[in-house]
């Protein structure tokens, strides 16, 4: 069988070493070029590869293409393998038969990282041998070649779960939905909501779908389709006879008959995102049977992800924290809804379409002033101009932490939360998060 991978990353390296063990013949192409250490393995392990170009001969014999998530369905040679009826797939789907381990399939617009690390936290303080992958670390095709795992926790982006046909997992979680890469799905927001519902399209009646039953998108999904998983809500204003809830305080969580409880103030994460989060990996935790204790230790010790409302440091009584990774409006709703005191609010960079009308109650409520960082801040200003009383301008993530010291007084917060991409000042998120830190930490 030839298998032909497009895009020579992380999910495509993964894909093609699986490929070439199970007696694929293989050949990897990217359009870009492909990185020093990928091409090491690539030769290491004796693989046929190209970059900066794609050789139409090479790559329109193929019986199945992996399309790495990053490449678009609309690039031209993807068009082509479509037309000739050629089965474009991903990596998930790819990898999944090679593998008896189950897998937990996580998806939503926002809290997949932080909900897919604590899920793995949870099962593998439990001692279950369990494996991360998906959009996080060594690929999962990469691991299934090594067959080191009885059960994988995934993050799944909606471009994964394009690139389905037969792939399930036995418990899936969608945690929200909110429009987010539009550009990719036709600027329609039912496509990126049908897009994530693709987790649950395989699962039969042994399987289980955990879902945020307080989102809109979500719940309307689930009225007017059908899947034949077991349904899990998890809600932070109701109760139900099965899922997870908040009562009094406490977080419930009622599986198959038994009850789990723990009080929220004993959950190390913050924020009624996080909660949400919390009731989801519980969810999992309780359906593969993980003892109450080990939970509990586990919700009560887990310290959250990198550039995901980290706390960074206190000075002179002022909190430092780094939301860098919400670079959408729903990201920023909740890190503002979590602060407890007057805010300082770094805010901007690539808008993706924001409505900020969306923010304007906790903002009046919050944050005394903004602390603008982006090339284009027009729509920022518009929007809040006239809601807080100081509005300030800046080029660069020291000025604006200099800035957001000065505005400042003992039991505030700076909050680095931008709502926005970072490409226009930054290199990615990650970059961002950490010259705030850098920046912080020289105050
Ligand atoms: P993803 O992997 O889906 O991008 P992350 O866990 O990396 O999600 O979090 C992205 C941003 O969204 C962070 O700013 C985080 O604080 C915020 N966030 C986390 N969980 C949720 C949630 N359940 N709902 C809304 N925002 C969330």
């Amino acid at each position: 069988m030839r298998l032909v991978v497009l895009g020579g990353g992380e999910s495509g390296v993964g894909t093609a070493i699986l490929g070439k063990e199970k007696g694929c013949d293989v050949f990897v192409s990217d359009f870009g070029k492909i990185k020093e250490s990928y091409k090491e393995v690539l030769i290491k392990n004796g693989i046929d590869w190209e970059d900066e170009k794609h050789t139409e001969s090479l790559i329109l014999n193929a019986d199945v293409v992996m399309k790495s998530p990053g490449i678009p369905e609309k690039a031209p040679i993807v068009k082509k393998l479509v037309e000739k009826g050629i089965p474009v797939i991903s990596e998930i789907e790819f990898a999944a038969p090679f593998t008896k381990a189950i897998t937990i399939g996580i998806t939503g617009s926002n809290g997949k990282t932080t909900t897919t690390i604590l899920t793995y936290h949870l099962l593998q303080s439990a001692g279950l041998n369990v494996g991360l992958a998906g959009n996080i670390g060594k690929s999962f095709a990469e691991q299934v070649a090594e067959d080191k795992y009885d059960s994988y926790v995934l993050e799944l982006s909606s471009f994964q779960l394009d690139g389905i046909i037969n792939y399930k997992p036995h418990i899936a979680i969608i945690t929200n939905i909110s429009p987010d890469h539009l550009d990719r799905y036709d600027y329609k927001y039912e496509n990126y909501i049908d897009s994530k519902f693709r987790i649950t399209m395989n699962q039969t009646e042994e399987d289980y779908l955990i879902y945020d039953a307080d989102d809109e998108a979500i719940s309307e999904w689930l009225q007017k389709n059908k899947t034949r998983a077991k349904l899990i809500p998890f809600s932070l204003t109701k109760t139900f006879e099965e899922g997870a809830f908040i009562k009094n305080n406490t977080m419930e969580a009622i599986i198959n008959q038994e009850e789990f409880k723990m009080e929220t103030e004993s959950i190390a994460l913050e924020g009624k995102h996080n909660l949400k989060n919390a009731m989801a990996a519980t969810s999992v935790a309780k359906l593969m049977q993980i003892r109450k204790a080990t939970i509990r230790e586990s919700l009560s010790n887990f310290q959250g992800v990198e550039h995901r409302l980290e706390k960074v440091l206190k000075i002179q009584n002022v909190q430092y924290i780094n939301d860098s990774k919400a670079t959408n409006v729903n990201a920023t709703f909740f890190a503002l809804d979590s602060m407890n005191t007057p805010t300082v609010w770094i805010v901007g960079g690539v808008d993706k379409g924001n409505d900020y009308n969306e923010l304007m109650a906790l903002v009046r409520e919050k944050v005394k002033a903004i602390i603008c960082l982006g090339v284009d801040n027009k729509k920022i200003i518009d929007a809040f101009g006239n809601v807080v009383d100081m509005m300030i301008e800046v080029q660069s993530m020291r000025e604006a932490v200099i800035m957001a010291q000065r505005l400042t007084e003992k039991g505030d917060t700076v909050l680095l939360s931008p709502a926005c991409a970072s490409f226009d000042l930054f290199e990615n998120y990650e970059d961002r998060g950490r010259q705030f830190k850098d920046a912080v930490h020289n105050l």
